[in-house]
C-alpha cells in the first residue's frame, strides 16, 4: 500500500509499514526473511503467522505479507521485493485463481527467485505436475498435512534453497542452467526416469561427458543398511549392464565403497577423479548419484551442485507426491485394482473405440459380504477381497480391465467371450483361501452388452447396476443382462414419482369410498376410503401402480397422513348427516406406519378431527407383521389404546404363524380377493376361504371378505358364517358426493 498524506494543515500523515526504501538504513542487507501469505481465508493468515512468527532461520527472523486475494497480491507484488516465500491458496476468487498467479509471478513478471508453496483445503484438488514442473513450485500440501511441524519444515527448506539461488545469482550460467535442468527433469514421470535424468543433468551442469550411476536405497533407511538394499536404478552407457541389479554386483570395489560411504557420512564427497553426491531422504528413501569426473571439482561447481541437489530433493518429492495423488485418485488402495473413476474413463475410451461391437461391462458383487464382514471381522473381510481381486486378476487380468467399484463390488470391462456369466461364476466355484482358512463364497452379476450402447460410461455403469439388482432380487449366485425395458421401466418410475409429487402438491389426488356390508341385514357398516389419482389430461393412474412408488420414495408418508385426516373429516361429515353407527377403513401402509412420527400425526387427526376413535378402522398388511415384529406388535399396542381398530388386509396372502396372530391383537381378519375369486360355482374350491373364517371365528375375530362379485359368492361366504362383505356386488369405490346419494338410498335415515 502506498504511504497516504491527508492534509498539510494538521501535519496527519499516515505511513503504512515502512518499505526498504523509505527507511535509512535501506542499504544494508535486510534483516528478515520476507514471506508473503496470499489465501482468502483470514485463520489461514492468523494461523501461520502465529505458527512459524517465532521461527528464526540462519540467524533471521521472518516478516510476513498479507494478501487476502489474488488480484490484492498482484498489487502486492507490483511493487515489493525481496520476497522469499510465497505461501498461496491454489482455490480462491477462482479454483484456478493461484495457479494463474503462479504464472502471473513465474511470466508477467519474471520473478523466478522467491520460492512458492501452494496450499489448498481440498485434497482432491491438487494441481497437475505440469504446473509443479512449469512453474517451478518448491511444495505443494493439503492445508491439513500443514502442521506446525511440517510448515517449519516446507518453509526452513524453501528458505534454503531461496538463499543458495540468491547466492549464486550473481552467476547467470548456474542459475539458468539449473532452474533449466531442474525443469527438465520435472517432466519426467516415476523415480527412474527422474534418476536418468538427473545423470544427464548434471554431466551438462559441469559441462562434462561424465559417466556415472544411481543407488537407490530399498526399503525403510536403518543405519548400516547393507549392501542388498542398495539397487542401481539408472546407469549411463559404461554402467549400463547394471541397471536394476544389486549394487553389491557392481565389479568396480571402489564405487561401491564411495557409496556406501556417501550413504553413511550422509554427505556429498568430492575427490579427485570423482564425485559422489548424497540426497537424503527424498520420498522415504536415500539415493546417491556416482560421477566418474575425471576431475576434482571446482568451488563454482561444487555450490552448483548443491543448489542443484536441494532443488532435485523438492523436485523428486514432488515427482513421487505427484504419483501419489494420482494413485489415490484412480486406484483402490486395498487391492491394487483400477477404482471407479479409472474404469470410467477406460469405459468412456472403449465405447469410442471399435471394441465396444464385442465388449460387455459386468458387476460382480460378492454375496452376503456384509455378514462375513460382521462375523468375521474387516480385516478378514480386507483379505477376502484381495483374494477375489487376486483370482480375478488372474484369470482376466492380462486381458480385460478389472476395478473394485465398491465395498464388495467388482467391476469386469472386456469381450463378450471372456466376460461372460460362465466364467466369471466359475471362479467362484472353488474356496478361497483366507488366513489358511477355506471360505466359498458365491458372486450375483449384472452384465451390459455395450454394442448398440449410446450412451456414456457413467450410464453404462449405472445400467449395469440396474441389471445387478434385478440379479439380485431374483436369486443369488445369478446373473441378469441388462435389456433396454429395464432402462425404460426404470425411467418411467423416476418419470411416474416426479408426477406423483407434483399430482400431491397440486392436489390431484383424491379419495373414493367403497361400502361395506352387513350381508345379513343387507346394511351398509362402513365403508373403505382408497386414493385416486387423476392426471392432468383426465386419466386415471391405479393405485397398485403409484402407491408402491409413493412407498419407495418416502412420500407415502405425507400422502398416508393426508389420507388419514381426509378419511377422519370425511366420517364426520357423514355422522353430521346422520350416519352415527358407521366404521371408516383406511389402508396404512409399512413405510407410513414405521415413520417415527406416525404416532403423533395419528393422534393429531384424532384430536383435530374430533371423530371418534371407535369409527377408524386401519387396515394394515399381513406382510407388514412379518417385516418388524417387535415393532409392529409395540405400535398396534399404542393405537389399541386410543380406541381406534385394527385389520388384516388381504389375509391368506402373507404368511404369519397362528401365535403370532394371537399377540397382535388384531380385530378383523380381510379375507383377500384371489380367495374369493376361486369361489366360482356350487362345486369350486373354497377352502382357503373357509379356513379363513373358522380361524376369525376360532380367535374372537370379525372377518370381511373383499371383492365379492356375486351372488353365489356372497351366499358361499353366508354359508361359511361370514356376515361382512365389501365388493362390486354391492357398490363400486365412490366419490364422497356419490356416497351420500347411494347412502341415502340404501339406508333411509
Ligand atoms: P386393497 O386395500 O386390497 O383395496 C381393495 C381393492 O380392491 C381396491 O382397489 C378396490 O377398488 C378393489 N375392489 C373392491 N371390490 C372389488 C371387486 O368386487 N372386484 C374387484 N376386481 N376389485 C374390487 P384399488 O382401489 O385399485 O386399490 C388397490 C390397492 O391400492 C389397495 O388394495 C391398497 O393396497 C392400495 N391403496 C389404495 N388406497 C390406498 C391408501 O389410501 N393408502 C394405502 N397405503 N394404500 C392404498
Ligand atoms: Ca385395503
Ligand atoms: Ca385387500
Amino acid at each position: 500500500m502506498n504511504a497516504m498524506i491527508h492534509s498539510s494543515e494538521d501535519d496527519l500523515v499516515f505511513l503504512d509499514e515502512p518499505e526498504a526504501s523509505d527507511i535509512s538504513v535501506a542499504t544494508k542487507p535486510q534483516k528478515t526473511w520476507r514471506i508473503m501469505i496470499i489465501d482468502d481465508d483470514p485463520d489461514v493468515h492468523s494461523a501461520t503467522t502465529f505458527a512459524l512468527g517465532s521461527l528464526e532461520i540462519q540467524h533471521r527472523a521472518l516478516s510476513f505479507l498479507h494478501a487476502y486475494s489474488a488480484a490484492e497480491a498482484r498489487d502486492i507484488l507490483q511493487q515489493e521485493t525481496d520476497i522469499a516465500i510465497i505461501l498461496l491458496d491454489v482455490v480462491m476468487e477462482q479454483e484456478d485463481a493461484g495457479l494463474q498467479l503462479v504464472s502471473h509471478i513465474r511470466k508477467t513478471l519474471g520473478l523466478s527467485d522467491v520460492r512458492i508453496i501452494l496450499r489448498t483445503g481440498q485434497p482432491g484438488y491438487a494441481p497437475e505436475i505440469d504446473a509443479i514442473r512449469d512453474y517451478d513450485i518448491n511444495d505443494y500440501k493439503t492445508k491439513s498435512e500443514l502442521t506446525r511441524t511440517k510448515l517449519y519444515t516446507a518453509v526452513t527448506s524453501a528458505i534454503r534453497s531461496y538463499e543458495q539461488i540468491c547466492a549464486i545469482s550473481a552467476s547467470h550460467r548456474g542459475l539458468e542452467q539449473i532452474i533449466n535442468a531442474s525443469t527438465e527433469l520435472m517432466a519426467l514421470q516415476g523415480l527412474q526416469n527422474f534418476a536418468s535424468g538427473v545423470l544427464v543433468q548434471i554431466s551438462g551442469l559441469l559441462g562434462l561427458d561424465a559417466e556415472g550411476l544411481v543407488c537407490a536405497r530399498q526399503g525403510n533407511l536403518e543405519q548400516g543398511a547393507d549392501l542388498q538394499d542398495l539397487r542401481i536404478i539408472a546407469a549411463t552407457p559404461a554402467f549400463a549392464g547394471l541397471l536394476d541389479q544389486n549394487l553389491d554386483q557392481l565389479p568396480q570395489a571402489a564405487v561401491i565403497e564411495r557409496v556406501q560411504r556417501s550413504l553413511q557420512e550422509r554427505r556429498n564427497l568430492y575427490e579427485a577423479q570423482t564425485t559422489t553426491l548424497y540426497f537424503s531422504n527424498v520420498a522415504q528413501r536415500d539415493f546417491t548419484v556416482y560421477l566418474d569426473t575425471g576431475l576434482q571439482l571446482g568451488e563454482m561447481d561444487k555450490r552448483l551442485l548443491e543448489v542443484f541437489c536441494s532443488n532435485i530433493s523438492v523436485g523428486l518429492d514432488n515427482v513421487m507426491l505427484a504419483s501419489r495423488l494420482h494413485n489415490y485418485a484412480f486406484y483402490d488402495p486395498l487391492t491394487g485394482l483400477s477404482n471407479r473413476l479409472k474404469l470410467l474413463q477406460t469405459l468412456n475410451e472403449t465405447l469410442q473405440s471399435p471394441l465396444k461391437q464385442q465388449s460387455t461391462l459386468s458387476l460382480i458383487d460378492i454375496d452376503h459380504f456384509a455378514e462375513t464382514n460382521d462375523a468375521l471381522g474387516h480385516q478378514f473381510g480386507d483379505m477376502l477381497l484381495c483374494s477375489v481381486a487376486d483370482r480375478l486378476v488372474a484369470y482376466f487380468g492380462a486381458d480385460c480391465q478389472l476395478a473394485r467399484v465398491g465395498s464388495d463390488t467388482f467391476a469386469l470391462l472386456g469381450d463378450e467371450e471372456m466376460v461372460c456369466p460362465e466364467a466369471i461364476l466359475g471362479l467362484f466355484t472353488r474356496p478361497f483361501e483366507v488366513d489358511r482358512q477355506e471360505v466359498q463364497l458365491s458372486a450375483t452379476i449384472g452384465l451390459v452388452q455395450l454394442a448398440d450402447y449410446d450412451g456414456q460410461g457413467s450410464e453404462a455403469l449405472k445400467d449395469t447396476n440396474i441389471a445387478l439388482k434385478r440379479a439380485k432380487a431374483h436369486q443369488r449366485a445369478g446373473h441378469v443382462y441388462f435389456t433396454r425395458d429395464m432402462g425404460v421401466e426404470i425411467r418411467e418410475r423416476v418419470r411416474l414419482m416426479h408426477a406423483l409429487r407434483a399430482a400431491f402438491e397440486n392436489q390431484r389426488l383424491f379419495l373414493v369410498f367403497q361400502p361395506q356390508i352387513d350381508m345379513a341385514s343387507g346394511r351398509p357398516v362402513g365403508a373403505e376410503a382408497l386414493l385416486r389419482w387423476k392426471t392432468d389430461d383426465g386419466k386415471f393412474v391405479p393405485p397398485d401402480q403409484f402407491i408402491p412408488i409413493a412407498e419407495y420414495s418416502g412420500l407415502i408418508v405425507d400422502i398416508g397422513e393426508w389420507v388419514l385426516r381426509t378419511a377422519c373429516y370425511e366420517l364426520v361429515h357423514l355422522r353430521s348427516l346422520g350416519y352415527t353407527d358407521f366404521q371408516m377403513a383406511i389402508n396404512v401402509s409399512q413405510a407410513q406406519f414405521s415413520h417415527p412420527l406416525f404416532m403423533q400425526s395419528l393422534h393429531r387427526a384424532l384430536q383435530d378431527t374430533q371423530v371418534p376413535p371407535e369409527c377408524i378402522e386401519l387396515e394394515i398388511t399381513e406382510s407388514m407383521a412379518m417385516k418388524d415384529p417387535d415393532l409392529l406388535i409395540k405400535t398396534l399396542y399404542q393405537i389399541k389404546q386410543l380406541g381406534i381398530s385394527i385389520s388384516i388386509d388381504d389375509f391368506g396372502t402373507g404368511f404369519s404363524s397362528l401365535s403370532y396372530l394371537q399377540k397382535l391383537d388384531v380385530d378383523r381378519l380381510k379375507i383377500d380377493r384371489a380367495f374369493v375369486n376361486e369361489i366360482k360355482d356350487a362345486s369350486s374350491d373354497a377352502s382357503i376361504a373357509k379356513m379363513v373364517i373358522q380361524l376369525g371365528q376360532n380367535l374372537g375375530l370379525s372377518v370381511i371378505a373383499e371383492g365379492v362379485e356375486s351372488e353365489m359368492q356372497a351366499q358361499t361366504l353366508r354359508s361359511f358364517g361370514c356376515h361382512l362383505a365389501q365388493g362390486y356386488l354391492f357398490a363400486k369405490p365412490m366419490t364422497r358426493e356419490d356416497l351420500h346419494a347411494w347412502l341415502a338410498h340404501s339406508m333411509p335415515n
